[in-house]
């Protein structure tokens, strides 16, 4: 069985980084040349066409048959000029992945030959029979049909020879069954909400954009290895493995330089990257051994969420190119860093204003402390929402553990705007201030810039940090899609921010000046989150349990978890938000419970097959040769000898046996566990199951493989160990 295993250790050791194909050109002459955007729309549209889309990309406004077909046959030309037969629409399920289907271009014409067509109405709806996608509920097979709707606001692209339309995904009766929809809902109510706290402070401003950066971490294992563990192939992680004597501790990977086959495979895959418009800037070895990061330059969030989706694909398809597999788990091995995807996220005026950027004078000092202060509360009040929208199964490895922030929602400001928030809410009064109050307070307001800009002290144990100019949501999950956190995020600080114009205003009624009213609720928002605000170590054990007493909430549990999307407050931002339907929540939160279940699933299912058909054997193979040897020693030996020598072999047959017979009988239970859980008919009630009763199995029944594999003779040992997976290049 370990064959497998040495063969690949061979090959891997045989390869040559593959040699790529680099453009002649710079990269800003080739950036974006696969995608149908306004630049490419202003040739191949008639004018008024072209500007009909451009208001509606601007304006959301809705696209009508006659400038559909336009486009349409704009499109179409421009495609079949790069040689592309197919069109798809472009959705994202509720799975982490996105789907498409294609259809060539051609139909049949009169005299029974073919042309290319591509119609408005092709471009606008397709109807893919999509019943086998996760709705919770939502669509019975029996009325299996959705429909797909193009998002005017992400450009068409190409890859290969198909044109992928990026569109919406809905059910016939109206539901969402997708993440852009809600998305689109979540950044709507943004802008509406944010435009009009920030028409307190400029008139000019009609549109308010949430940007996003995401940092996207990852792991390469060369193919071959990746094979000889059925657990990466199946599970996506590693279920079993000791640890390797060395990995991470000298940290001598980070920012290390890149290996030459690793460099070979980034830069293909950035090369492909911008063709597809997508700006990818940074790239470096992460902390882990084998762990690396690519970021892109920010941008328009629902934009950043496709090109995110896009690169996950990308990046698949790219490392195959190069004998690699790219592990997007967030903690594919144990002991070690796991992955993350920090969502940088801002908010943008059309007037060119970052709000989360300290302005120039005391007036745009204030609107960026009010918003500041906004998403402060909208963290404090929304916390279990936010990591709901986060705490995935296979994020739950991450989060929580050493080098990941925790479970516990807390924000992070730096030393100087935190001196500046508690300052403002010791001065402001809620009677009248006085000139010289006021003058005091915008003084201390008017000096931010300068110095927060120099001084972007970093905690890197927080799980949403501010950081300059925007916040860092560090908790989201390398595997996930950026959309459930973005719509929890965007959605949350819409309320907030609606209801900060609600109390700013009644306070104007009553006859308090717009600024004082401004300064008053702000107050009251400061003190109200104060508890959400942490700048120590968020891993340490000390700030567990100062959480604990300040009220916060720390839920380690998944399906816990996933239940508080239904929770008052969280209908009160989602629902009331017009983000979802109580219906769409629903079967949401019905479909995140199936995943849970289904991932525990499969990893009892792999972890079991392995331990009895990989493990046990090799170990009882092991067990023989030690048997054997007693025996022959017991020939040569006389009784007083033979005692002597035979003795730590006898006790380690025996401790092996016990070893393996209690495998066996972990696997053994952990299978009647999941029996006994199946039969749970409440979908929350079997989730909490799988948590409770069989997820602690696969812990259990791995730690004593571990052991196994340190005794074991590691000629036989059947699955790459490891320091192989991580080191052998
Ligand atoms: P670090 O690892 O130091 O946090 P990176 O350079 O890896 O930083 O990534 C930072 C990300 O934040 C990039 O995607 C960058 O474009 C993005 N970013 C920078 N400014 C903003 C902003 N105002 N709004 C949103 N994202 C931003
Ligand atoms: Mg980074």
């Amino acid at each position: 069985m370990a064959d497998l295993r040495f063969s690949a250790l061979r090959e891997v050791l045989s390869r040559k980084p593959v040699e790529i194909k680099y453009p002649s050109e710079k990269v800003s002459s080739y950036f974006g040349e696969n995608v149908f955007d306004l630049p490419k729309m202003e040739i191949y549209l008639p004018r008024e066409t072209y500007y009909a889309v451009k208001h509606a990309i601007d304006r959301g406004s809705i696209i009508n048959r006659d400038v559909a077909d336009k486009v349409a046959a704009g499109m179409k030309a421009w495609a079949m000029e790069k040689g592309v037969t197919h069109y798809t629409h472009w959705f994202h399920p509720l799975t982490d992945t996105t789907a498409e289907k294609h259809d060539a271009f051609i139909e049949r014409n009169d005299s029974g030959g073919l042309v290319e067509s591509f119609s408005g109405a092709l471009l606008v709806q397709q109807e893919p029979d999509a019943s086998s996608f996760p709705s919770g509920g939502i669509r019975n097979t029996f009325e299996a049909r959705g429909y797909t709707a193009w998002d005017v606001s992400s450009p068409a692209f190409v890859v290969g020879r198909t044109l992928c339309i990026p569109t919406v995904f809905v059910s016939y009766t109206g539901e969402a069954l997708d993440y852009k929809t809600p998305l689109l809902k979540a950044l709507s109510e943004l802008d509406s909400a944010a435009t009009e706290v920030c028409r307190y402070f400029d008139k000019n401003v009609d549109r308010v954009y949430a940007n996003l950066g995401w940092e996207q971490e990852y792991f390469l294992i060369d193919e071959a290895l990746y094979f000889a563990r059925p657990d990466l192939v199946l599970a996506d992680r590693t279920l079993m493995g000791h640890q390797s004597s060395k990995d991470q501790q000298l940290a001598d990977h980070y920012f290390g330089s890149i290996p030459e086959r690793v460099m070979a495979f980034m830069e293909d895959f950035e090369i492909e990257s911008y063709r597809l418009g997508i700006p990818v800037k940074t790239r470096h070895n992460e902390v882990a051994p084998n762990q690396f990061e690519c970021a892109p330059i920010y941008e328009e969030a629902n934009l950043a969420i496709d090109h995110n989706q896009l690169i996950m694909d990308l990046l698949k398809k790219v490392a195959r190119k190069h004998k690699f597999r790219i592990l997007l788990h967030e903690k594919p091995f144990a002991g070690i860093n796991g992955s993350g995807k920090h969502n940088n996220w801002s908010m943008a005026t059309n007037t060119g204003v970052n709000l989360l950027s300290p302005g120039k004078n005391p007036k745009t000092n204030l609107q960026f402390l009010a918003f500041l202060v906004n998403v402060v509360k909208s963290v404090h009040d929304n916390q279990d929402l936010l990591r709901a929208s986060v705490l995935t199964e296979s994020n739950s490895h991450r989060l929580g553990a050493h080098e990941a922030p925790p479970a516990i929602m807390s924000v992070f400001l730096g030393t100087y705007l935190t001196g500046v928030l508690d300052n403002l809410a010791e001065k402001v009064t809620s009677r009248r201030m006085t000139p010289s109050e006021k003058t005091e307070l915008k003084l201390g307001i008017g000096k931010i810039p300068e110095i927060l800009l120099d001084n972007t002290d970093r905690n890197r144990t927080s799980p949403f940090a501010f950081t300059g100019n925007r916040f860092e949501f560090r908790a989201v999950g390398s595997s996930a899609s950026c959309a459930p956190a973005m719509i929890a995020l965007n959605a949350s600080v819409a309320a907030t921010l609606r209801n900060f114009k609600i109390d700013v205003d009644s306070l104007i009624e009553k006859g308090v000046k717009k600024d004082e009213a401004i300064f008053q609720v702000m107050k009251r928002y400061i003190v109200e989150s104060v508890n959400i605000r942490f700048e120590g170590d968020g891993y340490s054990e000390v700030w567990h349990r100062e959480a604990e007493s300040r009220g916060l909430t720390n839920i380690r549990s998944v399906p816990e978890s996933i239940s508080k999307y239904l929770t008052d407050k969280s209908r009160k931002v989602l629902v009331e938000g017009r983000i979802f339907t109580d219906r769409e929540l629903e079967s949401r939160v019905e479909v995140e419970y199936e995943k849970f279940i289904k991932k525990v699933q499969i990893e009892a299912r792999v972890l079991g097959d392995l331990a009895i058909n990989h493990i046990v054997p090799t170990a009882i193979q092991y067990m023989t040769v030690l048997l054997d040897n007693v025996k022959s020693l017991r020939e040569v030996f006389n009784e007083i000898e033979y005692e002597r020598l035979a003795g730590a072999r006898r006790e380690l047959i025996v401790s092996m046996s016990d070893q393996i017979s209690l495998v066996k009988k972990l696997v053994a239970e952990m299978i009647e566990e999941r029996k006994k859980a199946n039969i749970i008919v409440d979908v929350n009630e079997r989730a909490l199951a799988y948590e409770q009763n069989v997820r602690p199995y696969l812990d259990n029944i791995r730690y004593q493989i571990d052991k196994l594999e340190l005794i074991v003779d590691n000629e036989i040992w059947p699955l790459p160990k490891y320091r192989e997976l991580l080191f052998t290049r």
